[in-house]
């Protein structure tokens, strides 16, 4: 979202719930969505701080469209030169 950095509208397959607000920065960087699944299962597992399932989908979507917009953005600075051996 522009001017709210690490904050994503995630497409939902949930036709009720159009998008879901994402932020990638909170938790401690592990990332916070405002879907229910997140709510009820990753939050707590994070919370009591059980391996693995931290992040619902929205939230990795969000975190690989932010790791392509960074590949883009560090192709713009770097992709057009070669610095050779
Ligand atoms: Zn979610």
């Amino acid at each position: 979202m522009a001017g709210e950095p690490g904050r994503y509208h995630v497409d939902s397959s949930d036709p009720r719930n159009p998008a879901y607000l994402v932020d990638i920065c909170e938790n401690d960087a592990n990332g916070w969505c405002g879907c229910r699944n997140f709510e009820i299962v990753h939050q707590p597992a994070w919370q009591r701080g059980e391996p693995g399932k931290h992040r619902c989908k929205h939230i990795i979507a969000a975190m690989l469209w932010e790791c392509e917009e960074g590949a883009k953005l560090w192709n713009l600075c770097h992709g057009e030169r070669e610095d050779g051996p």
